[in-house]
């Protein structure tokens, strides 16, 4: 595996085992089936108690069972799991940073008690619902609200684009709280088998296909007070779920880039045209030799991103930096590889369209790439350009 300026030699034992686990796991249980799960546009599901099992969800967090894992380690198994697939990296990544995180962070202990255990193991299966038909990229907008009647509130609207809300049993939802005068956005916990909660699934992708993505649609759910998230208010909280999802993304992205870069040097070495392996070729050299840097340079990144947030320095501009760098990365090097197999390159039999076609909703979501060139911008000047 590519390992250009041996970070493997700084790894510690736990993050070796972390990164090996995860590996072997793939190898064995998920990629013999991965391209047939993206054709059919299906999650292998009887995968989620096995993830886990193995420590899969938040393994950076502590308590509740949870392993509380280096950053490193965290980011390792991102970059294992979406070397497989984006819909493998993108379950765990929902799982962990955006349902289990909030509620580890902001959640009363009767929450805590009720749900990261059951997440963790992959019992239960969590969704994280923003995004609305209307308002992706600028979710303070959001229509979706709660409005509080005794000791219940009643949510009414709409979330669109949300990563396993067909097969979830709570989806944390954020909607804005109209009891109090400034309308703060808030997390509740909604239990996805309440009257009034529909989870239809979108059917048409391609992209990102052995994921399930659906909306939530919410038709007066009521649900009891003792559901909302009573640690934060406001856009800070969504956001800093996002911050954490991202991170994991900047390090999976790598993942898929690097089996690109893999699949394509074994193809150009075993494909032989004009009497010999097309590895030969000045061309297909430069497309290598291209490939690898720009993976190297973004693995250095992640890892200086994981230094930081372990000590806890770790900005979300910078986060910004690592994710729109590192999926466009993995999004050029993805299409670069394709062209490399030739025909042999378009279909399911081998990784790069599958991954290059996954770099698409990874390039859009958890904030597209323009958003966070606007996020940079802003930190670099002190100007926002959002408006
Ligand atoms: P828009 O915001 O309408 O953007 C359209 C285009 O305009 C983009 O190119 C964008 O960059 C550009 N644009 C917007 N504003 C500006 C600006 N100010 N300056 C310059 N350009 C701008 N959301 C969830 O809440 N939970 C999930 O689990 C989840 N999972 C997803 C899974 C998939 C497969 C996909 C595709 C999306 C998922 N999303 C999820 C939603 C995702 O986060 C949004 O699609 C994303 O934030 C972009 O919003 P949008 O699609 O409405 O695009």
């Amino acid at each position: 595996m590519l390992d250009y300026v041996e970070l493997e030699a700084d790894l510690g034992q736990e993050e070796r085992m972390v990164r090996d686990t995860a590996r072997e796991f793939v190898e064995e249980h998920v990629k013999p089936d991965i391209g047939g799960h993206f054709e059919a546009g299906t999650f292998p599901k009887e995968l989620i108690p096995e993830m886990g099992e193995l420590g899969f969800y938040a393994p950076n967090l502590d308590g509740y069972g949870l392993p509380n894992l280096s950053e490193t380690a965290y980011g390792l198994l991102m970059q294992e799991l979406e070397a497989c697939d984006s819909g493998l990296r993108s379950m765990a990544s929902v799982q962990g940073a955006l349902v289990m995180y909030p509620i580890h962070a902001y959640g009363s202990e009767e929450q805590k008690d009720e749900w990261l255990p059951d997440l963790g193991e992959g019992k239960a299966v969590g969704c994280f619902g923003l995004t609305e038909p209307e308002h992706g990229s600028n979710p303070s907008r959001m229509e979706t609200y709660a409005e509080k009647e005794g000791d219940e509130y009643v949510l009414n609207g709409s979330k669109t684009w949300i990563t396993n809300s067909p097969i979830a049993d709570v989806a944390v939802v954020w909607a804005r709280d109209r009891s109090d005068d400034d309308t703060p956005v808030r997390g509740f916990l909604v239990e996805t088998e309440r009257d009034g909660v529909t989870t239809n699934k979108i059917d048409e992708k391609l992209s990102l296909r052995a994921s399930i993505t659906g909306e939530i649609g919410l038709q007066n759910v009521t649900i009891p007070e003792e559901n909302v998230l009573p640690g934060v208010s406001g856009m800070k909280g969504p956001l800093s779920c996002l911050t954490q999802a991202r991170y994991g993304i900047a390090w999976g992205a790598i993942g898929a880039a690097r089996d690109c870069f893999e699949t394509a040097r074994q193809y150009a070495t075993d494909r032989e045209q004009f009497g010999g392996p097309i590895a030969r070729f000045q061309l297909q050299q430069d497309k290598l030799a291209e490939m690898a840097t720009q993976i190297t340079t973004s693995q250095l990144l992640a890892h200086r991103l994981a230094d930081l947030k372990e000590r806890g320095d770790l900005r979300p501009q910078h986060v910004s930096m690592a994710k729109r760098n590192n999926v466009r990365m993995a999004r050029d090097q993805a299409r670069v590889a394709r062209e490399m197999l030739g025909g042999n390159g378009i279909t399911t039999d081998y990784s790069p369209m599958r991954h290059m076609a996954n770099m698409e909703t990874v390039y859009t979501y958890e904030g597209t790439h323009d958003i966070h060139t606007l996020v940079l911008g802003q930190d670099l000047t002190g100007i926002a350009a959002f408006e």
